[in-house]
């Protein structure tokens, strides 16, 4: 019924039923751990019931559900405290004993981690792929590959992924597909409509858009729903109903903000790019990404978060740069209104691929703030850099 209405109808309007909360525009707060059941004829039919025990969820939860599902255009959705338990409750539900799984190398690190070092003691192996596969990809599959990870762009040094080119093959030979897709908010990227399976998200970064909540979120086929349902409930998997009611205050903006954060974090990017210090720009909305033509098959825009790189530096001369900072915070995380730098180091993460650009990389999240005080707070940031 909302596949009929256009992006920003469906932001403005998913997820809401007035009429069965007193005519309440949002959904309410709901608190509960106990569900009443007035009859024992209800309490023995409690099983069908869409509401049967706190941690089975509530109206709040269940309304950021259906939001989701709307948002990333899917058959059913789940929702987790935190990016990272979504991408377990992923992962473990395809680790079946002997199980192979394919994840792309520039990863996000937790991900890795949960392959590497807890499902490799439950007799699951993963290879890690270079991300700039595509149709190659066909030659790593095995027998016993039960899934395919993808994460387009790399949210550290953003590869974008011929998505299409791999869900081809992945339904051709049955194996099951699913894709980070935090960096697009679910909003300039449809993963589910390009044939992958599951697209997860870190609600905590865009969904939430105001850096104060933790949320995780799992949109999906029904094909595999029921499997990902499974290992949900078997862990016990619950959000609070006030995470639950933020996130869906963050989704009502969620088109308005993205497509600032595109223009605001294209100025930076472009002013970055006529720079001297600047060696090089990792942002596939660009033109001149050697990922931007992949990138135009896949995304209608781009968001905040990119990379560059600056000429090899020292780290007393990055601390002079950094430290003096009042509008980029320092810290982990991105997707709220307000800018963010770090210096990175994926070269550490990866085994597939080499990450050697041949300077200091550097991740930016573009805010919602004057484009030209950021681009003017680098500026100075550059001089303190070349200061001795
Ligand atoms: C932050 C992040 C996650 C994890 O989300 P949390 O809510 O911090 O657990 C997963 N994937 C990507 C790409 C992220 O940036």
């Amino acid at each position: 019924m909302q596949k009929k209405h256009g992006q920003e109808t469906i932001i403005a309007h998913c997820g809401r039923n007035p009429e069965q909360h007193y005519g309440a525009v949002n959904t309410p707060i709901y608190r509960a751990s106990t569900i009443l059941f007035p009859t024992l004829g209800q309490l023995d039919a409690k099983d069908g019931a869409k509401l049967r025990y706190g941690r089975r969820g509530t109206p709040t939860t269940h309304s950021l559900e259906d939001a989701i599902c709307a948002l990333e255009e899917a058959d059913a959705a789940l929702i987790a405290p935190s990016g990272v338990m979504a991408l377990s409750v992923v992962l473990m539900s395809f680790a079946d004993q002997g199980a192979h799984f394919l994840v792309s190398d520039n990863s996000y690190g937790p991900t890795r981690k949960f392959c590497s070092q807890l499902l490799s003691r439950f007799g699951v192996e993963t290879t890690y792929y270079d991300p700039s596969i595509g149709a190659g990809i066909e030659e790593l599959i095995r027998p016993e590959t039960r899934l395919i990870w993808m994460e387009s762009p790399g949210s550290q040094t953003f590869e974008v992924q011929d998505v299409l080119a791999i869900t081809a093959i992945a339904r051709k030979k049955g194996v099951a597909t699913a894709i980070d897709n935090t960096w697009s908010g679910g909003y300039f990227c449809k993963p589910i409509l390009q044939g992958v399976d599951i697209s997860l998200q870190a609600g905590t970064k865009y969904i939430s858009g105001h850096s104060d909540i933790m949320l995780g979120t799992i949109a999906c086929t029904a094909s595999v729903y029921e499997r990902l349902r499974e290992t949900y409930l078997r862990f016990g998997v619950c959000v609070s109903p006030d995470d639950a009611f933020l996130a869906m205050r963050g989704i009502r903006t969620l088109g308005v903000r993205m497509r600032q954060h595109e223009t605001n974090a294209l100025a930076v990017a472009d002013w970055l790019a006529s720079r001297d210090e600047v060696i090089r720009i990792m942002h596939p909305g660009r033109a001149s990404d050697p990922y931007h033509d992949v990138w135009k098959r896949h995304f209608t825009g781009s968001s905040g978060l990119f990379g560059f790189v600056i000429r090899e530096t020292d780290r007393t001369a990055l601390a002079r740069m950094f430290d003096g900072f009042t509008l980029f915070g320092m810290g982990s995380s991105w997707g709220g209104f307000e800018s963010l730098m770090v210096p990175s180091n994926p070269s550490v993460y990866r085994t597939a691929t080499q990450w050697s650009p041949g300077g200091q990389t550097i991740r930016i999240h573009v805010g919602l703030e004057d484009p030209a005080d950021l681009i003017g707070e680098i500026e100075a940031g550059f001089a303190r850099l070349k200061s001795a």
